[in-house]
């Protein structure tokens, strides 16, 4: 292996959160607006690229990807993807592959996400609620969602719940959607709003902190602290009442830079270091490039320099510019 990915900070970057698109069926209003210019089409890297800029990351020491989008199973070629891509894992020199999944055609590939050699997948689910959905995310898609979520379990994919908490819209739904979560063996955590891209609403209506879910949990359910880490932002509570696990991801009321293990990289080949600064390099010249590898890991050892320490989000201001221009879905959650 060349040298390990370690930034300034003595961080070791061992994990690569790699956006397949910008694309998504739905339009969480809180993530997107509803009329969204999205990328064009020539300026994504093709798969193979993504491939090779993917053996790149391998190569500097990177041990789990992840992969995210805009709406990862909108992109044509996906599972073929992923079946190349695990190569890596049978070799041995990956630990993980994974994907973040609003579900929607999960119907359609959890069986060759679990044969082409995934194991865990997370799938965002706001609410339960199918007017809740809607409002939510624009789109009348629940059922197929759910449909999505029990062909994974049925094929033997774990399935975690990821939930982005939202004042006044599904923060009351939240007990009973961990309650079901937790019945059916899925672990669920949960997620401050971020301010990321320009959106419909004011994010300041749509902010809720987790400490105030926390409170509010407690008056019905036991939440016991556990040391559990998996290398990411989330702390874990266990519920004494459901026996499942509750995360809590609270980029705003709890910094959890210190630990960071991760690098984002977009469809078009950007790297971001930070979720929450703007600062990025092109991978795509190079990869395009005479010297491709040469030119790439010189690329990733500047961007390790730029890595900074940590994000500073505020979500206080009426009518604020967003911290980060870009959305959640171009840089990939
Ligand atoms: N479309 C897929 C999905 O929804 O799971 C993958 C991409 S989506 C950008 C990844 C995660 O980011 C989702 O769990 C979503 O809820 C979360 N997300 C999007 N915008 C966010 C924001 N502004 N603040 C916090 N989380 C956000
Ligand atoms: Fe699409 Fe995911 Fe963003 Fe919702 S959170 S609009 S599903 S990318």
């Amino acid at each position: 292996m060349e040298s390990q990915l370690t930034d300034s900070f003595g961080r070791e970057i061992t994990y690569l959160r790699l956006s397949v698109t910008d694309r998504c069926d739905l339009r969480c209003t809180y993530c997107m607006a509803e009329n969204m210019t999205f990328l064009p089409r020539k300026d994504l890297l093709t798969l193979e690229e993504l491939d090779s800029l993917c053996g790149s990351f391998i190569a500097r020491g990177i041990r789990k990807i992840r992969l995210t989008g805009g709406e990862p199973l909108v992109r044509r070629g996906l599972m073929e993807f992923i079946k190349n891509l695990s190569r890596h894992r049978e070799s041995g020199a990956l630990d993980e592959i994974t994907l973040t999944t609003n579900g929607t055609q999960l119907s359609k590939f959890a069986k060759d996400l679990k044969a082409n050699g995934l194991e865990r997948i997370n799938v965002s689910l706001d609410s339960r609620n199918p007017d809740t959905f809607l409002k939510l995310t624009r789109r009348a898609a629940l059922d197929n969602v759910m449909r999505g979520i029990d062909a994974a379990q049925q094929a033997g994919l774990k399935v975690k719940i990821n939930t982005v908490a939202l004042k006044g819209t599904n923060d009351a739904e939240i007990p009973d959607l961990m309650i079901w979560a937790h019945e059916r063996g899925m672990d669920m955590t949960l997620i401050e709003v971020m301010p990321l891209g320009e959106i419909d609403e004011d994010r300041v209506d749509q902010y809720i902190p987790l400490t105030a879910i926390r409170d509010q949990l407690k008056e019905r359910f036991t939440l016991i602290d556990t040391p559990l880490k998996t290398g990411g932002p989330a702390r874990y509570v266990k519920v004494a009442e459901t026996g499942g696990i509750l995360g809590l991801i609270t980029p705003l009321t709890n910094n959890f830079c210190a630990g960071c293990n991760r690098v984002r990289v977009t469809c078009t080949g950007q790297i971001y270091t930070c979720l929450g600064h703007g600062g990025k390099l092109d991978l795509r010249e190079a990869i395009r490039g005479a010297n491709p590898q040469e030119d790439l890991s010189a690329l990733l050892n500047l961007a390790m320099h730029q890595k900074p320490e940590k994000h500073n989000f505020d979500i206080s201001d009426r009518g604020a510019a967003p911290a980060v221009a870009r959305h959640m879905s171009v840089t990939g959650g």
